[in-house]
């Protein structure tokens, strides 16, 4: 049983299966309350089917989910009362308004408390007109609505699933900024991407998920200073016996270097700074160091 106090999502060996197809197998997670937690994995991974649990919009097979203790399965209205859910896909009823279809979902929340000052203003900053009819909104405009209603009532746990998709940089944005307001005012929020720029942005811990099965799972910088960094340099003269000294240098690796001994290709593990010193005691002509970003984590995973 997970600490309801510190604990926002608790998963242990948790498997769901579509007929004969097991789309989660046994995964296990522990998001801790009041942090941003991104999820990530390509197409049909299973990170829709793992937030749907969560919820118990499907019934998982096996294994133990915890909603700050609580069991989506036997204690489904309190666990929906601490979400807020954003799903990958919205289908709404196209002859409602905005605001009646924000209505009626306030409506269905245990007390349904009037949100109405927090609706208008999530509207203004979306920039979303709460009388358009469904039916004339772009997919834009209906993953805003989507936003809003996750975020009206202010949720305990905000659970996202690709909540910039379809939006454009600059909503993007303020959807970025609203996730980091929601955390400031104590909110745990989990959300799924595929942008992995936007992940590694705000996200204080990642968990990547791969065929139902959970690959990685780490404090997000930590996972990104695991990945040696990449420098490319030219010196201005040529020195044979330079490249053995870079070579013995702790933590370098030598992944190309030109004929004439000028051009360097290198991969460096953990600290720069004795390479920086050793380049130094030399003339360069073009120095580039590029810190890895979690693309390049991702697509370790993914490279086959
Ligand atoms: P995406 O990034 O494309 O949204 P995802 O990581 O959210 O993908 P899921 O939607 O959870 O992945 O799907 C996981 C796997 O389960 C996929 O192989 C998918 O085809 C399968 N799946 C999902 N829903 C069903 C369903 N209702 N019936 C049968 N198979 C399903």
């Amino acid at each position: 049983m997970s600490d309801q106090n510190l604990t926002a999502i608790y998963a242990k060996d948790l498997i769901k299966s579509y007929g004969s197809f097991r789309a989660l197998k046994g995964i296990d997670l522990q998001v801790h309350s009041g942090e941003i937690f991104g999820f990530l994995g390509p197409n049909g991974a299973g990170k829709t089917t793992a937030i749907r649990c969560m919820l118990d919009m499907i019934r998982r097979d096996n294994g133990i989910i915890e909603i700050f203790g609580k069991d989506p399965q036997t204690e489904s209205v309190a666990v929906r009362d601490l979400c807020g859910y954003l799903p990958g896909e919205l289908r709404l009823d196209e002859n409602a308004s905005v605001k009646s279809i924000l209505n009626y979902l306030r409506r269905l929340r245990q007390g349904g408390k009037d949100c109405s000052a927090k609706i208008s203003q999530l509207a203004s900053r979306l920039d979303l007109n709460l009388d358009s009819k469904i039916k004339n909104l772009s997919k834009g405009n209906k993953q805003k609505l989507g936003i809003i209603a996750a975020f009206m009532h202010k949720p305990k746990l905000l659970l996202l699933d690709e909540p910039t998709s379809g939006l454009d940089p600059l909503v993007q944005q303020i959807v970025l900024e609203l996730v980091k307001e929601a955390k400031q005012s104590g909110a745990t929020i989990f959300f799924s991407s595929h942008v992995l720029a936007e992940v590694q942005s705000i996200a204080d811990r990642v968990a990547i998920i791969k065929n139902g099965e959970i690959v990685e799972v780490g404090v997000t910088s930590s996972l990104l200073s695991k990945r040696a960094w990449r420098a490319k340099i030219k010196f201005v003269s040529d020195d044979s016996g330079r490249g053995a000294m870079i070579k013995d240098l702790e933590g370098v690796t030598v992944l190309e270097v030109s004929d004439d001994n000028k051009i360097f290709d290198i991969g460096i593990e953990g600290d720069v700074d004795p390479f920086i010193k050793f380049i130094a005691n030399f003339e360069v002509d073009y120095l580039e160091i590029n810190k890895p970003n979690l693309e390049e984590i991702f697509l370790s995973y993914y490279g086959d």
